[in-house]
């Protein structure tokens, strides 16, 4: 690639059925809403479709309808939508597709007829390109709700000169959701004559799995960690798709999410206590004092803190944390502090532990943003012993308040979170690696031990603090691969 193409701004259309700040469900939601600006902060064109759901305030949000409704094809016939613009930011349009019938609902998924609703968007946002003669070097899609495009650009749009020069980077957020369907949705979709793809894979033979044909078809692939770009490749993270994504490894990547580092600021933060940056760690002790009485604890400055915010899921890790939770808090001096809700046995697991350890441990089973933030900035060990993990954001978070994250060393948290060596000094918090519950006891009794040592710990904390976490980051990777895959694109 010459120097000129290389540095020449892109054009890039973002689809996603979430994008912050109009709906969220997930990560997804948080990505799709801040890697738009960090993209035009570097001076790209960037513009973003989603669906017009019911819930979004045309008033609150400033939409404005732009161009005449039009039938967009779907299922054999044509279905009428109307686009509105809005923003995520100046120079960041955000183009909402409105269709009274599939989209005026109070919920964003799980409707029945969810694959003609989101086939339906996806149709109809690359229609509207068409609409606005506005030709993107780059579509880049996101998990199921938007695979079905990278499929059509190599199939119904194949020769179409309007997108002969647009490639597609297809977004993994979470493998565990795939849009599996039955073989009803390719005509849904108008590709029927294309037939089944993946025969050879025994579980997706008789069905349409939607994310498979993202992977399968589009030019460039990412996830959103380099260790979990790589463990999907196996059975044992692959969710049922590890061959498809070992045939298309050569053109699959890894980039680890941002955070908002600007809502993310413990010296600005309002929902904090006391603000506090790496300079004036001292100040940190009015944020924990504040924890410890929101969760009822016993007021002890000397006394380490353990926090952990997360859904309450298999995923995160309580199945290895069960056994030794007893352990943990009757044996050693440490204080517990959990955010969380999910499924109901934990929430019944959690409830018996803050009822048996008074003063020790404080559980809120609720969503809860600003009481996240103080146990961010209050705890002095974050807590992550996931059993996958695609990029996770909580112990960037933690470090970027001073929590030190003690984490099991998978997907992106094997990315972020390197295992501390007293002896050289190295590393940024506490890992380990089986998934086993002494591996995870072990490593909470190291990260104790060298809480002791107020130095040391200090340093750990001054270290995570000042590490680069921003979207700026990511989004540099981003164009990256863009560009890769538009050669990818362009070698057909
Ligand atoms: P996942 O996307 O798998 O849930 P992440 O670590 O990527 O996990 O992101 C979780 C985000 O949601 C973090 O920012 C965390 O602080 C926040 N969060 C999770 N549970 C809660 C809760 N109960 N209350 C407030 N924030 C929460």
């Amino acid at each position: 690639m010459d120097n000129q193409s290389s540095s020449k701004p892109l054009k890039i259309l973002i689809v996603a059925a979430e994008v912050v700040p109009f709906a969220k469900v997930g990560g997804l939601a948080d990505v799709a809403g801040a890697l738009p600006i960090a993209l035009r902060d570097m001076g790209h064109d960037v513009r973003v479709a989603m669906p017009k759901y019911g819930r979004i305030d045309n008033a609150k949000f400033n939409l404005k309808p732009i161009i005449e409704p039009f039938a967009v094809p779907m299922d054999g016939h044509s279905v009428d939508v109307d686009i509105l613009e809005g923003s995520i930011a100046e120079h960041v349009p955000v183009y909402f597709i409105h269709n009274e019938h599939y989209f005026d609902r109070e919920g964003i998924y799980s409707y029945p007829d969810d694959d003609e609703r989101f086939i339906l968007f996806c149709r109809a946002a690359v229609e509207m390109l068409k609409k606005l003669n506005w030709q993107p070097d780059i579509i880049h899609c996101n998990d199921w709700q938007t695979a079905i495009i990278p499929n059509w650009l190599k199939t119904i749009y194949k020769d179409d000169p309007f997108f002969a020069h647009t490639a597609s980077l297809y977004t993994i957020h979470n493998l565990a959701y795939q849009g599996v369907f039955g073989q009803r949705v390719l005509e849904i979709a108008g590709i029927a004559e294309h037939g089944f793809v993946y025969p050879q894979i025994q579980d997706l033979a008789g069905v349409v799995d939607l994310m498979g044909r993202g992977i399968l078809y589009a030019d460039a692939i990412n996830t959103v960690s380099e260790t979990y770009a790589q463990e999907i490749l196996t059975p044992e993270f692959g969710e049922k798709l590890d061959p498809l994504l070992r045939e298309r490894q050569d053109r699959l990547f890894g980039i680890l999410n941002g955070i908002d580092t600007e809502l993310m600021n413990p010296k600005t933060d309002s929902y904090i206590a006391a603000n506090f940056d790496a300079m004036n760690l001292e100040a940190r002790a009015a944020n924990k004092a504040d924890l410890q009485k929101e969760g009822n604890l016993d007021p002890r400055p000397d006394v380490p803190v353990i926090g952990l915010i997360s859904r309450l899921a298999n995923q995160k890790g309580f199945d290895i944390m069960a056994p030794v939770m007893d352990s943990l808090l009757n044996l050693l001096d440490v204080q517990f502090v959990l955010l969380g809700t999910g499924d109901q046995y934990y929430h019944e697991m959690f409830g018996k532990l803050a009822a048996h350890y008074p003063g020790k441990a404080a559980v809120f089973l609720t969503f809860n943003a600003s009481l996240a933030q103080k146990i961010y900035a209050g705890s002095d060990i974050f807590l992550m012993p996931s059993r996958f993990e695609p990029c996770g954001l909580g112990q960037m978070i933690a470090m970027r308040y001073g929590s030190i994250p003690a984490v099991r060393s998978t997907g992106g948290l094997a990315d972020t979170v390197h295992d501390f060596s007293p002896t050289t000094g190295e590393g940024n918090g506490f890992a380990f690696t089986p998934y086993e519950p002494m591996a995870l006891y072990a490593t909470l009794v190291r990260a104790l031990e060298n809480y002791r040592y107020k130095d040391t710990w200090r340093k750990l904390q001054t270290r995570d603090m000042s590490a680069d976490y921003s979207w700026d980051n990511s989004a540099r990777k981003y164009v990256d691969v863009y560009r890769k895959a538009m050669s990818f694109q362009a070698q057909q």
